[in-house]
């Protein structure tokens, strides 16, 4: 289907676009595209269940992700697409829910970037007689966003797939020239491929694994707590994490389950007990960017203009709302200006 004009079409604007990409950034980019008129075919090496974006925890906080303009941009953004897609029952029927979640430390203090854009913000410190759980000194929690990733990635691929009708092509692209044949525009939403792609060496990998292990009666809210964290899952929990710049290996490491799962119990004493020899560990490589998210405008890189949308380190969950909309304006400058 490689040039196929898919999605809505038939409207003035309508561009053909080929998104290079399956994880969350690619995926919501696509939709954003879709609903705009556009049509859209998503080019991957990998299904979107092999990805990074599914093996994150993952609940909107801009954490890991290089500071600075736009990143607070697109977190701006994708707080406004949140509260909209609140509005329109599209976050219920995708099974975006809002949940606490809970920062804990044995520090005085806990430092979160964008505390301030944070609902509901809540400081408890057990120097001023507070008893917080784990027996932590400080915590702070707020209300958020909690995407619970086995749920809602498969929703949002069966929404962009099925319902709009993106056509999903699984090939490795050696490079975005090769693409640029089928689409008048090109999305690269390749996450970490984006280093040998375009040879962005700001690009590191943050390696983090995690684990699902059964939990009785999971909590409704999720916790970080001093380098681990643990989030609800569907008769279980999801606890992490690490986060190692530079590590390539995508091999979870049992050492590290039985770490995880040691460190949760601090929360979550039950977990003290636990058998670790068959769990279902998994390890993403977040795709830190020195110097922060790379999202413009290419007009060098390939015969067709390209729209970069990569570098979205620990953060991509959050800040992918808001850059569909921001290379969705891309591809219409394209569409509008040539
Ligand atoms: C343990 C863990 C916990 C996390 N928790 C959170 C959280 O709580 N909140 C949050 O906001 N974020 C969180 N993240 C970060 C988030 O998961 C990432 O930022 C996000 O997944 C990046 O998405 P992406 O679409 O850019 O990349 P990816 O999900 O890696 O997708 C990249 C896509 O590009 C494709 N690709 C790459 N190169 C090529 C090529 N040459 N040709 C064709 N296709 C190619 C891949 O096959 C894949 O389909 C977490 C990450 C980890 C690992």
């Amino acid at each position: 289907m490689i040039g196929a004009r898919l999605g809505r079409v038939g409207e003035e604007q309508d561009v053909q676009v080929v998104v290079v990409g399956a994880g969350i950034i690619g995926l919501l980019a696509a939709h954003a595209l879709v609903h705009r008129g556009h049509a859209v075919a998503i080019h991957a090496a990998e299904a979107p269940a092999a990805t990074t974006s599914a093996t994150a925890g993952a609940s909107f906080k801009a954490r890991s992700v290089a500071p600075g303009p736009v990143t607070d941009d697109l977190v701006a953004m994708s707080r406004r697409v949140l509260e909209e897609w609140d509005r329109r029952g599209f976050s219920a029927a995708l099974g975006v829910t809002r949940h606490r979640h809970v920062l804990a430390s044995d520090a005085a203090t806990i430092d979160l970037p964008y505390a301030d854009r944070m609902d509901d913000v809540v400081r408890r410190s057990s120097d001023d007689g507070a008893t917080i759980r784990g027996g932590f000194r400080t915590e702070l929690s707020f209300r958020t966003w909690y995407f619970d990733v086995p749920s809602v990635l498969p929703a949002v691929v069966a929404h962009v797939l099925d319902d709009h009708g993106v056509a999903f092509v699984r090939r490795t692209v050696g490079s975005l020239g090769e693409v640029g044949a089928d689409a008048q525009v090109v999305v690269n939403a390749t996450g970490m491929g984006a280093r040998e792609l375009v040879d962005d060496e700001r690009l590191e990998p943050i390696r983090g694994q995690g684990v699902v292990v059964p939990f009785a009666d999971p909590p409704d809210w999720s916790v970080s707590a001093d380098g681990f964290y643990a989030y609800p899952r569907d008769g279980g929990l999801f606890l992490g994490g690490t986060a190692e710049p530079g590590a390539w290996d995508r091999t979870p490491d049992p050492a590290v389950t039985r770490r995880l799962v040691a460190g949760n119990a601090r929360v979550f004493p039950a977990l003290a007990d636990l058998p670790t020899d068959d769990l279902e560990a998994v390890v993403g490589l977040r795709p830190y960017r020195h110097g922060g998210v790379r999202l413009d405008l290419d007009r060098d890189v390939a015969p067709v203009p390209v729209v970069h949308a990569y570098g979205h380190g620990g953060a991509g969950w959050t800040l992918a709302p808001g850059t569909a909309v921001a290379v969705a304006d891309l591809v219409e400058r394209v569409a509008h200006h040539g």
